[in-house]
């Protein structure tokens, strides 16, 4: 008898990469991938199956080619849910060409649910964002704080995703939907075999940091130290990537026993401590023992000045339990950045 499967888009993405590690070690199913590698690496799968032994079979198609994704979801029977990471993610970028962001991150999700009705296929978890919120006075945000005006693009596309599932959900009660917020994801899996992978020069934090101590950036900005935050540059709050991916496991067999009292559930996922970017520059130099060359700049458009999360939903109803700290979370960054540079896959 065949497995029963799930859709993960995104599949050789960050986050994505992560997930599939987690359903094949803590799940029967069996994963199907679609990845068009628009910022990701073919070499995810390779390493992938060094980490579990597990082939995975990658669709390279985009998602806005609804066609083509029909196609892939009539060959492929018996999926049970997907899970939507595939979407562009960097905030600056959104800034200079807001058009990539509306068209794709908006275009393959429409596309994605429309493929969840068409085909039967009842249980969807989308990648949304700390950022829907805004710049909010009152922190930490829990899932009911009401979203203050998107600062970017980007986080536009994350609230327009959240309102196309929000009115699907009313319209089509069949589809059961959740929708993760997540707050910082940032380091690798423990093996040090995958990490993040960003075929375009990196703009979130981290892999700045750890290309700068390894010495792929010259010298890397921080962005703005006039903020009103304790030491001037901006708050976030950081969570392991591997807890991220954790926690769509427990999402997907939270839809799967409908455990979902409202059709599209909402969740916090980061660890509940706000840091600062001068902080995560202090303890990455600590754990690494290596001084970063960085210099003080001026904001950068389109960021939040401080959020971190409530963590009190996830905690409680999803019972999700975060297992790595910051120490590790850089600790892991900086061994796959190592290993990138060894192999020469930089
Ligand atoms: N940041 C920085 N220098 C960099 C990259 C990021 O100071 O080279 C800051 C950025 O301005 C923000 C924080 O680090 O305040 C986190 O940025 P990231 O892009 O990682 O996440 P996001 O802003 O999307 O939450």
């Amino acid at each position: 008898m065949s497995k029963n499967k799930i859709i993960v888009t995104g599949g050789a993405g960050y986050i994505g990469s992560h997930t599939i590690i987690e359903l094949i070690e803590n799940t029967e199913f069996e994963i199907i991938s679609i990845d068009n590698f628009s910022n990701s690496s073919e070499l995810t799968f390779e390493r992938i199956e060094a980490i579990t032994g597990r082939k995975i079979h990658n669709y390279n198609i985009d998602l806005c080619n609804k066609e083509e994704f029909y196609s892939i979801l009539e060959n492929e029977k018996s999926v049970v849910g997907i899970i939507h990471f595939a979407a562009f993610k960097s905030v600056p970028e959104s800034v200079e060409n807001p058009y990539k962001y509306y068209h794709n991150n908006t275009e393959s999700l429409l596309n994605v649910v429309e493929g969840c009705l068409k085909f039967g296929i009842n249980n969807l978890i989308f990648s949304s964002s700390c950022s829907v919120y805004g710049n909010i006075n009152q922190l930490p945000v829990n899932e009911t704080t009401t979203f203050n005006k998107a600062e970017s693009p980007y986080a536009y596309t994350k609230q327009i995703g959240e309102s196309i599932l929000n009115d699907y959900a009313k319209t089509f009660p069949q589809l059961k939907t959740i929708s993760l917020r997540y707050f910082n994801p940032v380091g690798a899996h423990i093996s040090g075999l995958i990490g993040e992978f960003p075929i375009n020069p990196p703009t979130s934090l981290v892999p700045i940091i750890t290309q700068t101590a390894i010495g792929k950036i010259k010298k890397m900005t921080v962005h703005g130290e006039d903020y009103s935050t304790r030491d001037g540059s901006c708050i976030r709050d950081y969570i392991h990537v591997s807890d991220i991916a954790s926690a769509h496991v427990i999402a997907l067999n939270y839809l799967l026993k409908e455990k979902n009292s409202t059709t599209n559930s909402i969740f916090n996922l980061g660890s509940g401590e706000g840091v600062s970017v001068k902080e995560a520059i202090e303890v990455f130099e600590r754990i690494s023992g290596q001084k970063l060359n960085f210099s003080i700049g001026p904001r950068r458009n389109g960021d939040i000045e401080a959020i971190f999360s409530d963590t009190t939903k996830s905690t409680n109803e999803l019972k999700w339990i975060i297992k790595f700290n910051l120490e590790e979370m850089m600790n892991s960054a900086w061994k796959w950045e190592n290993y990138l540079n060894e192999t020469k896959n930089s």
